[in-house]
Formats: structure tokens, sequence, C-alpha cells
């Protein structure tokens, strides 16, 4: 009859039998020995046969002769030769458990597996428990070990992406108002809904003209409104001789934003840093107030607009003090020394 008839899982009435209740609390009285918790049972073993008394007598090969234990431990010592409570006290149910890991073997060990398991004994031997401190799993990704959400994010996009490009550090390194760093990067990404792109992607019908509002002459594409338009030329023109510069028209915004970190010098590259985007965005808000509100603003009124803006957000980098604006507007290299 085997332990299912007792259960009602398997069709008996669940009523446990007393010789097995009976086995299972002897085996009690042992497990309290090796128990890290402490109680009454256990010092009274432990100090009468030492505290590594409990493993030995579970050992098959038990250095402890059964005349120099009591009648209840040789019982105790009798239970793991009973086949029948080997799934509870076989040797390959009871694992140790070391600061929070485990060494055990669920199967008996071949010949080479025992050698790979004295191996194994030796790495260990050379670690220093500590009953006091936990185990823990240690992330290597991590200098501190700690597993982080925000650098496994950044480890996927990195091993999942090219070199980046060279203006990723252009655009989102800058002190501007981020709507304005955004407006910059979709400038970059050619991306700005501007009439040709509109109508690329069909947002615009195709029979919708595609001239650029100012010179009414070109296809306003993202380089053209923010680069190449005669009226931006212009825009662009009064800022550099504003600060005494002569330039070329760039073929990208790409190549014309790298200018402003890397060409103009370290101090005026903090300005211009500022200055370029905020001239995309006062350009581009030009343009929406022409064609819905129909208001016209001059380049005079647009280029100060730019001038005071800018001066502003330098004034709060603490790149100049608010009493410079005289010398910004007319001389603004001066700031640079
Ligand atoms: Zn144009």
């Amino acid at each position: 009859m085997g332990y299912g008839v007792y259960s009602q899982r398997f069709g008996g009435l669940g009523v446990t039998p007393l010789r097995f209740k009976n086995l299972a609390m002897l085996v009690k009285w042992w497990a309290k020995v090796n128990s890290n918790k402490p109680c009454l049972w256990k010092s009274i073993v432990t100090s009468s046969f030492g505290s590594s008394f409990g493993r030995d007598l579970m050992q098959s090969d038990s250095p402890l002769h059964v005349s120099q234990i009591s009648p209840i431990w040789r019982d105790l010592n009798r239970l793991q030769h009973n086949p029948s409570l080997l799934p509870i006290v076989g040797t390959n149910v009871w694992k140790w458990k070391f600061c929070e890991g485990e060494l055990g073997f669920t199967r008996h060990l071949s010949l080479f597996n025992s050698i790979k398991a004295s191996e194994l004994g030796l790495l260990l031997a050379t670690i220093q428990l500590n009953l006091l401190r936990e185990d823990i799993l240690l992330w290597s990704a991590a200098p501190d070990g700690v597993y982080s959400v925000s650098d496994a994010v950044r480890m996927l996009v990195h091993s999942n992406s090219v070199n980046p490009p060279t203006w990723s550090k252009v655009v989102w390194g800058n002190n501007v108002p981020s709507k304005v760093m955004l407006f910059h990067w979709l400038a970059i990404r050619q991306s700005i809904p501007v009439y040709d792109v509109l109508i690329k992607r069909h947002i615009l019908p195709s029979s919708h003209s595609n001239l650029c509002v100012w010179c009414l002459e070109e296809v306003e594409t993202v380089n053209h409104f923010l680069l190449h338009c005669k009226w931006t030329f212009k825009v662009w023109s009064d800022l550099f001789s504003w600060w005494k510069l002569v330039w070329v028209i760039p073929g990208s915004i790409e190549d014309f934003s790298f200018d402003w970190f890397y060409g103009m010098g370290i101090k005026a590259s903090k300005f211009w840093k500022l200055i370029g985007p905020a001239t995309f965005w006062a350009m581009w808000l030009a343009r929406n107030d022409f064609i819905f509100n129909r208001k016209f603003m001059c380049r005079s009124v647009l280029v100060r607009n730019i001038k005071l803006k800018t001066f502003l957000w330098a004034t709060n980098l603490k790149l100049c003090n608010g009493s410079q604006f005289y010398v910004w507007e007319n001389n603004p290299s001066l700031l640079c020394f």
C-alpha cells in the first residue's frame, strides 16, 4: 500500500498513518540539532556530544559507535537506513546553506563528479564564510555591483547602435530651453514641418505649393528655410556682422551647428551655442506667424529679438551680467575676454 492510498487526492480518506507521523517527528529531533535556531534540545545535545554530533550521526560512515549513543539516538541513526524514509532523510534531500548559498547534490556522484566536487571544495576553502553576512548577487556591469535599469538601458542602446552622430553632443549638451533644443534636433534630422516635409509625408496634398514663404522661389526644405533662403541668409549675415565674423553658407544644419561648438573659439562658442538654436526658433515662430496670422516681422525686429533672448539666456548661465546689454548689442566679442 503506497502513501497515495491515504491521500484524498489518490482516493484515500486523508487520515495520516501514525507510523509516518511518528517517524517524521523523530526526524524533527535531528533537524533541530542541525538548525541554526537556538533551542534547549540543541543546547543539551551539543553540550553533551559536541556541535558536530547531529551531522556525524547522519553520515553513512558515522564515526559514532552504536554503543556510544543512547537508544533514542540509535533509533534516529537507523532512520537513514529506512528506504521508505529516503524522501525526507536521504542525504540528497538536505543541503547546507552557506551564507545564503547552497552546496548540495541532488544525485549520487560518479567518480568524475566526485573529483570535481572535491575541486569545488578546495575552491570554497579559500572563501571565508561569515554567517553574519548574506551572499549577494553582483552585477558585473556596474562598479558597485548593483543592477540599475538606467545603466542597463544605456548598455542596450549602446550595443545596438553604431557610432553616435557628431551632432548628438551639439544638440543635447546645450543650455537652451527644451523646446528649442528639440527644434534644433528636428532641424538636423530634416523633420521640421516645412512645406516640403508636409507634402512628402502626405499631410498636405501634392497640389499644395511647396515654395518658400519668404522668397517664393525655392522649395521650402528645412535647409532652405533655415540656411539658404535669401531672407534667412540676411538674418544670419546680420548676426555674423554683429559678431564681426565672416561666414560661408554651410551645406547642412549639422555642419552649421558643429561650427558653433568647435569653430569659433571657446568663449564665443558658449554664446553661439545659444544664438544658433535661438535663431532657428525665432525664424520658425516668425514664419508661422506670417502663415497663420498674416503678421510679417521685419528682419531688424527679428534680429533684435534674437539678441535680447540670447542675452537673457547668457545672463542666466552667468556668461555675462545683466548690465552688459549695451556691450552685448554693440560689440559682443568684448564679452569673450
Ligand atoms: Zn526662401
